[in-house]
């Protein structure tokens, strides 16, 4: 048995979404600035896509910038509000601290350049408070940057209401909607929505291609430099195949996601239920307010690395925390931003479900992470010292 749990690091391409691309690749080949036929296909393929993106989440076409997929987005629409804020004299920005690494390195990056940062502490349910956001507000904040979902703890944001307050406030919000898009419903302007990253390979589309969402008035900052491409926003020929399979995945998982939500939430708890059994565990992030297919736990006692070796040894392909992150040895900035300690932080589990994840995967699963756990504790000095009582157990 095989069974593919890590969905938030990236997703398996859909076949229709992979037809397409191969199609593309073969017959639309022309260069989309050419201006013989072949080329104006490749344009009209381009455009077309674009149309179908805007529609799923009530833009305009011409607010969609094609990127090379959320990091890139998150880069541009912070760099872009960062530069209308230097001209007006404002250079204060809200965020918070367990946002992707794109828009944390990226403010950081810009507090070296004299801007000034405030990131929002998140509560122990992995939730931002509106108020906190409201009150973080100074009169020279130029951008508010909160995530949609978050990727390790699956957490869903107030969105609306953040984009409300600072729509009210004059402030420009931006939204990392890389988890969300395509697994929840989202409409820039009942969102209040004025930038919006999104990337393909988190709902079933290609890897390297994703878009930004700028709402029309809000004035792009190129990071790449050269041809008229995207309206002059973004030079490189535009990766036609890529942005066609990008529209087919993102136009199917919204036609199907009311219809996949139910299930894939019901075995979502299922899955939550059954690892709770483990003793001295914890589900990280608000039960309820989560995406539908993101389980994350705490074990005390063990090593999150460890436990995803043997899980793999037994066809389990899972994450403790952001692809991004392991392979490093600090424990992940979410689980320590909603004040999990270091140890406990360590034996962290992400499990992301597909669409079509089954009963009998998520019983495989719990089994086997039960079995793991166990196994792992029966000679982890750590839980020795928990059980004889040298140590205090946390959770
Ligand atoms: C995956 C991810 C990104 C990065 O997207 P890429 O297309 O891989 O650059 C950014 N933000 C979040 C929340 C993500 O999950």
């Amino acid at each position: 048995m095989m069974i593919y749990a890590d969905n938030a690091a990236t997703t398996p391409m859909s076949p229709a979404a992979l037809a397409t691309m191969v199609r593309c690749l073969e017959q639309q080949y022309g260069n989309p600035s050419s201006l013989y036929e072949l080329g104006q296909r490749a344009r009209e393929v381009l455009e077309q896509a674009r149309q179908e993106i805007a529609a799923v989440i009530g833009a305009d076409p011409r607010e969609i910038l094609f990127t090379s997929g959320g990091s890139e987005a998150d880069n541009q629409a912070i760099r872009s509000a960062a530069e209308l804020g230097k001209k007006a004299g404002k250079r204060h920005i809200v965020s918070t601290a367990f946002e992707h690494h794109a828009v944390l390195h990226t403010l950081k990056r810009l507090e070296s350049e004299g801007f000034e940062v405030t990131l929002l502490d998140v509560h122990t349910d992995g939730l931002v408070r509106p108020e906190e956001v409201e009150a973080a507000l100074r009169d020279d904040t130029c951008l508010v940057t909160v995530m949609f979902a978050n990727n390790e703890i699956g957490t869903i944001q107030p969105i609306r209401e953040i984009g409300r307050i600072c729509r009210e406030h004059g402030v420009l919000f931006h939204t990392d909607a890389v988890q969300a898009m395509g697994h929840l419903p989202i409409d820039v302007k009942a969102d209040n929505i004025d930038l919006l990253s999104a990337s393909a390979h988190k709902f079933h589309g290609p890897k390297g291609i994703g878009f930004l969402y700028a709402r029309k008035g809000v004035k792009l900052t190129n990071l790449i430099e050269g041809g008229a491409q995207e309206r002059g926003k973004r030079a490189v020929t535009e990766n036609t195949p890529a942005v066609a399979a990008m529209a087919v995945a993102l136009t199917e998982a919204a036609a199907h996601r009311e219809q996949n939500a139910a299930p894939q939430s019901a075995l979502r708890d299922r899955l939550i239920a059954g690892l709770s059994k483990i003793p001295h565990s914890a589900l990280n992030g608000d039960a309820e307010k989560r995406l539908p297919g993101n389980v994350n736990f705490c074990f005390e006692g063990i090593e999150g690395e460890s436990l995803l070796l043997l899980l793999d040894d037994r066809g389990i392909c899972a994450s403790s925390g952001s692809a991004c992150t392991s392979g490093s040895l600090d424990p992940s900035h979410v689980l320590l931003a909603i004040g999990r300690v270091h140890d406990v932080a360590h034996g962290s589990l992400r499990l992301s479900l597909g669409e079509d994840i089954t009963e009998e995967q998520v019983d495989y699963i719990i089994r086997n992470v039960t079995e793991v756990v166990e196994y792992l504790r029966g000679f982890s000095p750590v839980w020795r010292d928990l059980m004889s009582g040298k140590t205090p157990f946390i959770l």
